[in-house]
């Protein structure tokens, strides 16, 4: 304890290197500054050796030395990057001013001329002094200050992440629900209904789980590689997908009994895709539709196949209340939203354009407030 109390005593004296020659003049320098460490060097070579070793606060540097020019051990303090901003009092003859000009150019901080008065030394290194330590506090908390930018920015970058995590949680979720809903509505009627009237209920029930496994087959191919995802495209006749799809949303009971459901389905080129991709599109633009029928009278939902321009273009058009214009620009980005909270994630959507644009496509919107919506699906043809 008592030794860790002097090491802390010792650590906090200014180490100061006393270059001189001259005896006498060294034992002098040391005994003014009897409140600092000081170690002695005789020459310039010993100075430059005692700087290599150990750390120094200051140096107090006479000119002329028997073997290296003071001036040349000034130069090569300045050259070491290490030791460039060390504090050095050049300690010259009196009188001389060229030298003590020089020892400027060289970069000296101060300068004191022999024979000096103990309080003008002890005064000239407690400032130098000073502004040594105030500059050490600077660098330090300059340090400091780095670390924490850096540790900052980390802790963003992590919240980033942990956003996006959130995100395609809400996306999945999204995606799996709808089917989820139609095979849960399946089994519920087919409970309800006579045993000998239940397979063919359950067989639709058995479609749906198909498609819920195929998505999710899809995800978790999709987290080893996306490449593997657009392998998996095959021709696909989009009409029996449609087809199939609004069989589905027959047990949806808005869909069944609210919604008047045309079909306008022209025969078109076969379109590679997977067919689940092309189900959570049309899920998706369902579920919208829906949302923006739900306080019309005489609902309706069209969906139409057509060719333009040589793609297969597939429609699904409501007659709901529509999306006003500074909306519209912004309905395919993420968490974008007009539906009150708890009733839309905002990812139905902007999953759509994104699955539109991994099949090769395109998906776009037409809108007209209090009119309806029309989105458009356009895929190259196989
Ligand atoms: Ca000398």
């Amino acid at each position: 304890m008592a030794s860790g109390e002097s090491q802390t005593a010792a650590a906090a004296r200014p180490r100061v290197l006393v270059v001189e020659d001259n005896g006498a003049g060294r034992r002098i320098v040391t005994r003014t500054l009897a409140n600092c460490d000081c170690v002695e060097a005789e020459l310039g070579s010993e100075a430059l050796s005692c700087l290599a070793a150990q750390p120094f606060d200051l140096v107090l540097l006479d000119l002329g030395l028997p073997d290296i020019d003071g001036f040349e051990v000034l130069a090569q303090i300045r050259a070491n990057p290490q030791l460039d901003s060390l504090p050095v009092i050049v300690v010259t003859a009196r009188g001389n001013i060229a030298e003590i000009v020089r020892g400027f150019e060289f970069r000296a901080d101060d300068y004191v001329i022999k024979p000096f008065r103990p309080q003008e030394l002890q005064a000239r290194v407690q400032s130098a002094l000073r502004v040594k330590f105030l500059q050490d506090e600077l660098r330090a908390l300059n340090q400091n200050l780095e670390s924490e930018v850096r540790a900052r920015t980390a802790q963003l970058l992590a919240q980033q992440q942990f956003a996006l995590v959130g995100r395609n949680s809400a996306q999945l979720a999204h995606n799996l629900n709808s089917p989820l809903t139609a095979l849960m509505g399946y089994l519920e009627i087919a409970l309800a209904r006579p045993a000998d009237e239940r397979e063919e209920l359950i067989q639709k029930a058995r479609d749906v789980a198909d498609e819920l496994q195929a998505i999710i087959g899809r995800l978790l191919l999709g987290v080893r590689s996306r490449d593997m995802m657009v392998e998996e495209g095959r021709p696909t006749d989009l009409c029996d997908l449609i087809v199939r799809q609004i069989g589905f949303w027959q047990v949806h009971p808005q869909f069944r009994y609210k919604v008047r459901v045309s079909q306008q389905l022209q025969p078109v080129p076969k379109v590679v895709i997977v067919a689940s991709d092309f189900n959570q599109i049309l899920t998706n633009l369902i579920d919208n539709a829906l949302y923006a029928l739900r306080e019309r009278g005489d609902a309706r939902l069209t969906f139409t196949t057509t060719v333009e321009d040589g793609r297969v273009v597939v429609g699904v058009a409501d007659n709901g209340c529509g999306v006003a214009p500074e909306h519209l620009a912004r309905i395919f980005e993420p968490q974008f939203t007009t539906k009150p909270v708890g009733e839309g994630t905002g990812l139905g959507l902007a999953s759509c354009y994104e699955l539109a644009q991994a099949c090769g496509g395109h998906l776009e919107v037409h809108s007209e407030l209090g009119r309806g919506t029309t989105f458009r699906l356009l895929l190259p043809p196989a």
